[in-house]
């Protein structure tokens, strides 16, 4: 039971997208949220009805664009997207958003690179120890360069930059990416017809393979498994590649970097595979800390564990007030009864929900890891701790309430 549960776990992705305002979040999201739904093998030839056919989000905007967290799926993964406000006057969402999240996309632009905004909201996630990969997009825009982009992120952030892709052509002509890892080229024809895998063109060899090269260096300098296989022999295999670049990226020692653009829909694949193989799964995260009555205490992400879960956002919608919770440790099952910290009371669980691109799935249960929303909760505010009766515990001071916001 247990092995089944956390091969579940290691599969989940609690993935926030942080960017100053006008990077193009909304944009990615949305076009992470149309990959994920529609297509489901990279290269995949589509029908037409996919890539320019944006009726089906429009309709979806709704629920999409104002809720707190959408579940999508990619490549055997649950990617649980939550939002998180780039504006700095929500301060206190923007720290309850970066605490359920395990790992983030940090998004630039590739003309502006580093504005005010991304820099705050790096510096949160910095406090929260949150892994990070950055995407850097409009890449197709007039004046885009990667290497100005990715320069502006070392000196205003201080990262160790590990660029992983070298584009295909410039600005307009901006087609494609060289994957540094496995030295295969991307390239995207227009939009709608999907990515086309193939070797890397005769003109950027030299540039892909001197880049490789010190990739495979600032790897090594920093991971002590890689380096011994870099003395050894050279170059450096995919495989050992890729789990350096996560280690890294889960300790922080450095940021992988991507590109593309979202708004032509160039990059966004990519993205999602990184988002897999390098950020972490809630097995990959400390266990959560919490206290009751001046006892500290720790809950393991664990569904047999006493449950734990933390309410970041209360959203009035037509389907009614929505709680969206994270769960650390336990299982939630509708009907339960469980143990609010702000009223230190008991609270009973209504419905259970998934939100997705195009709808609500009901669930009968969530387990630790899991991202939800729950209908039906009265007292719960944003910061409340839900829990086990029989094992209370406040993972967060209560605070001021948030107000209710609503969907407009
Ligand atoms: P947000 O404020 O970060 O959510 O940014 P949006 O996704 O709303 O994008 C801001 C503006 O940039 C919009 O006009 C988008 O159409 C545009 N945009 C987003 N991605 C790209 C891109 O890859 N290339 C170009 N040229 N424009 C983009």
């Amino acid at each position: 039971m247990r092995n089944h549960l956390d091969r579940h776990l290691a599969t989940v992705r609690n993935l926030g997208i942080l960017a100053h305002v006008d990077a193009g979040k909304t944009t990615v999201t949305e076009r992470i949220l149309f990959a994920t739904g529609t297509t489901h093998k990279r290269g995949e030839v589509h029908d037409g009805t996919t890539i320019t056919d944006f009726d089906p989000q429009e309709r979806d905007r709704g629920i999409t664009i104002f809720a707190a967290a959408v579940s999508c799926d990619w490549e055997g993964h649950r990617v649980n997207l939550i939002d998180t406000p780039g504006h700095v006057d929500f301060a206190d969402e923007v720290e309850r958003s970066l605490r359920v999240l395990d790992g983030a996309v940090a998004v630039f632009d590739a003309v502006a690179g580093v504005e005010p905004q991304s820099e705050s909201v790096w510096r949160q996630a910095d406090r929260y120890g949150v892994p990070r990969i950055a995407f850097v997009n409009k890449l197709d825009r007039a004046g885009a360069d990667l290497d100005t982009a990715v320069a502006s992120i070392r000196d205003r952030l201080h990262p160790v930059p590990l660029v992983v892709q070298v584009p295909i052509g410039a600005e307009d002509g901006f087609t494609g990416v060289v994957d540094l890892l496995r030295m295969r080229a991307l390239i995207w024809g227009d939009d709608g017809e999907g990515a086309v895998e193939g070797v890397v063109p005769e003109e950027l060899r030299e540039e892909a393979a001197r880049r490789r090269r010190l990739l495979e260096e600032a790897v090594a300098e920093r991971h002590p498994a890689a380096l011994e296989e870099f003395c050894e022999r050279e170059p450096l295999s995919a495989a050992t590649l890729a789990a350096a670049l996560r280690d890294l990226t889960r300790t922080g020692d450095g940021v992988v970097v991507l590109c593309g653009s979202a708004y032509r829909n160039r990059g966004i694949e990519p993205l999602l595979d990184a988002v897999v193989a390098y950020l972490p799964s809630p097995l990959d995260v400390p266990a959560v800390r919490g206290t009751y009555e001046g006892a500290e205490q720790e809950r393991p992400a664990d569904p047999a564990a006493p449950l734990a879960a933390l309410a970041f956002k209360v959203s009035a919608t037509p389907t009614g007030r929505l709680t969206y919770l994270r769960v650390y440790s336990g299982t939630i099952e509708k009907g339960d009864t469980v143990w609010e910290s702000g009223s230190r009371r008991g609270e009973r669980i209504g419905r259970i929900l998934r939100v997705q691109a195009d709808r609500h799935a009901q669930l009968e249960r969530a387990v630790a890891g899991d991202i939800v929303a729950v209908v039906g909760l009265k007292s719960a505010r944003a910061g409340s701790t839900l829990c086990a009766p029989g094992a209370p515990l406040v993972l967060e001071p209560p605070g001021v309430p948030d107000p209710v916001v609503s969907v407009a």
